[in-house]
């Protein structure tokens, strides 16, 4: 099914100049960039979108974190995009994800790692409508679809 879902670039990519290159892995890939804006995350947004973690010591420090510059939002969309964007990133902690994913490849840390993305299709949906507007996000057709995907596969 074509999904959409939420990749954040953290401030440690743009302190790195990682974003060209992080952009390039998901678009070499195939996916299609239906949106993307550079914003300052608040403290309120944070506590919205680390509500899971709030409970845990690291909890302020990973919101501060999320702060220190502003962030690049995109919303990539493909046949089952949520769980792709997930593999491609890898597992949370940076040192130990493989490489070969974007975490195994760019990050040593648990907490700067590069990116963050959407681990279900119901977190997507809400964390796209937390970042983006309607109008923000477009529906362009991707010329390489056909050659992307068998007809069968979305
Ligand atoms: P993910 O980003 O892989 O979906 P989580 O939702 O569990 O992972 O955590 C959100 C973010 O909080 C992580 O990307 C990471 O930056 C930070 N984080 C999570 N667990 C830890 C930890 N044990 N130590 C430091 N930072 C952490």
């Amino acid at each position: 099914m074509l999904e959409k879902t939420l990749v954040i670039l953290k401030p440690c990519t743009l302190q790195r100049g990682l974003v060209g290159e992080i952009i390039h892995r998901f678009e070499r890939k195939g996916l299609r960039l239906a949106g993307m804006k550079m914003i300052q995350l608040t403290d309120e947004m944070l506590n919205a979108h680390y509500a899971h973690l709030s409970s845990k010591p690291f909890f302020q420090r990973v919101k501060d974190s999320m702060m220190v510059t502003p962030v690049v939002v995109c919303c990539m969309e493909g046949v089952d995009a949520v769980q792709t964007v997930r593999t491609l990133a890898g597992p949370t902690n940076g040192r130990l994800a493989a490489p070969g994913t974007i975490r195994g490849d760019y990050s040593m840390s648990f907490q700067e790692n590069i990116v963050h993305t959407s681990d279900s299709l119901e977190t997507a949906a809400i964390e796209l409508a937390r970042f983006f507007k309607p109008e923000e996000l477009f529906e362009y057709k991707q010329a390489s679809f056909a050659y992307l995907y068998a007809s069968d596969e979305y």
